[in-house]
């Protein structure tokens, strides 16, 4: 099953053994909705929203994004290998040892002719959109290296987007194309089983076979994973943990943040049953707000969302 399908009703039954439906654990893209959705949520969520224009700029980009999912064609992982890597523990995508293809950069040409000289490009974008223009193959591949190891520097924050952007594209197309029976949740369960990169933000399931299940969502393939709820993704423990939302409306909140005074870092857990139309993605970015109580109260943010600037 894809991500966003509604399973069939015949599937819906209890296993043999009499218990109740396992949840699947693990949920693929489908780069023909991915970017789209992220795109309509953004256009919603920036209504009325005191980062309206920055909002706006990113549906932009989901949206480019999306038009790139469609035209690039990144040759397909073998799945013999794609198998064994998984089987031995490893992500089959690992994001810092996957050999690149030139499609990576064929998604990025087309995010940068779509903002080459657009309206409602912030200023410092547009210069950072000139430069990549203007670099070399080999230029952009280091800087794709850089980005996948965590080495860009903060000062690089808007040549990240755009390569985050791209290379979101590209990987999100490849885990697509990979056969669910194939992979593994990692033994590091906050990792995504196909690229091993981190997730952006935890969705909690309102419907379908498995209501009330958590999935982490991968901030590079898109991939969504189950992860058991009431334990911290970053350190594993459960014994302080708390849920936070933005004081007064932590009953009705979709979003709230999950603080864990072992490690001291946090996640955002977004829930389907409060609010049918959100997205991982989308939602993330528009809930900034949250972030910055939790971050000024002493949490961590778990692991950085490539599109939150700064
Ligand atoms: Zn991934
Ligand atoms: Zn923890």
């Amino acid at each position: 099953m894809r991500q966003f399908e509604t399973p069939p009703q015949a599937a819906w039954v209890g296993n043999p053994q009499g218990g109740v439906s396992t949840p699947d654990p693990i949920l693929l893209p489908d780069p023909a909705v991915r970017f789209k959705r992220t795109a309509a949520r953004l256009a919603d969520l920036a209504n009325d929203h005191p980062m309206s224009d920055w909002l706006l700029f990113l549906c932009n980009l989901s949206q480019a994004q999306h038009e790139a999912a469609q035209a690039i064609q990144p040759p397909l992982p073998d799945a013999g290998i794609v198998a064994k890597t998984a089987a031995a523990g490893m992500p089959p995508l690992a994001a810092d040892g996957h050999r690149r293809d030139a499609a990576w950069r064929e998604a990025l040409r087309r995010l940068l002719e779509r903002f080459d000289g657009a309206e409602g490009v912030p200023e410092a974008l547009a210069a950072v959109v000139a430069d990549l223009k203007g670099r070399s193959e080999a230029d952009l591949e280091a800087l794709a290296d850089a980005f996948l190891g965590g080495s860009l520097p903060p000062e690089q924050a808007g040549h990240s987007l755009f390569i985050a952007a791209a290379l979101q594209v590209y990987f999100t197309c490849l885990a697509a194309s990979l056969s669910v029976a194939d992979l593994h949740l990692l033994p590091e369960r906050n990792l995504c089983p196909c690229c091993g990169s981190t997730s952006v933000s935890s969705l909690v399931t309102a419907s379908g076979k498995t209501p009330g299940v958590r999935y982490l969502n991968c901030s590079l393939c898109s991939t969504a994973w189950n992860h058991v709820r009431a334990v911290c993704i970053t350190c594993g423990q459960s014994g302080k943990l708390a849920v936070r939302g933005i004081e007064g409306q932590e009953e009705e909140a979709s979003i709230k943040a999950e603080t864990c005074d072992d490690c001291h870092t946090y996640s955002k857990s977004l829930y389907l049953a409060k609010d049918t139309e959100i997205d991982p993605y989308a939602d993330d970015l528009a809930s900034l707000g949250l972030d910055l109580l939790v971050s000024e109260a002493g949490w961590a943010r778990h692991a950085p969302n490539p599109f939150l600037l700064g």
